[in-house]
């Protein structure tokens, strides 16, 4: 899709912080999150909602999902699987995506404004989920 945002990082055409990829599938850092380590799992291939998927992507999908989430329960107390379908359910961007956000403190969860964190923070966290997914 040519004008999707997250097909356009999948071709590499904007800058992203990476977090895992393999064949089907792409995880990279939310650039507006809202904890540190918030991380985006997509499918390679074009879906605008979970229901319009093929099954074996969805598979994938959801095991990439998995293997992030055992990542960040090794730097976390627990943490949120989201995933919004339609605008009308706060879906942005229209390409399937897992939110998987890293939480430490029982509060309510703060989108909007997003969390800011510094370039040291960001690299730390990138790459020790990264070292955690070996
Ligand atoms: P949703 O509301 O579920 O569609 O969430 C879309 C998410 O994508 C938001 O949390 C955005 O911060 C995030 N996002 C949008 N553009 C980018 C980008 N270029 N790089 C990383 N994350 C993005
Ligand atoms: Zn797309």
């Amino acid at each position: 899709m040519a004008d999707c945002i997250f097909c356009k990082i999948i071709k590499g055409d904007i800058p992203y912080t990476k977090i895992y990829e393999d064949k089907d599938t792409l995880a990279f850092l939310d650039n507006s999150p809202a904890s540190l380590g918030h991380t985006l799992v997509i499918p390679k291939k074009h879906s605008e909602t979970l229901d319009q998927m093929e099954e074996k992507d969805l598979k994938s999908l959801i095991l990439t999902a998995q293997k992030i989430a055992k990542a960040i329960s090794q730097i976390s107390k627990g943490y949120n699987l989201i995933q919004n379908n339609g605008k009308v359910a706060g879906q942005i961007v229209s390409h399937v995506h897992f939110h998987l956000i890293p939480r430490n403190k029982k509060t309510e969860l703060n989108w909007t404004p997003s969390q800011k964190f510094s370039e040291k923070e960001i690299k730390e966290v990138t790459n020790k989920i990264k070292t955690l997914l070996k």
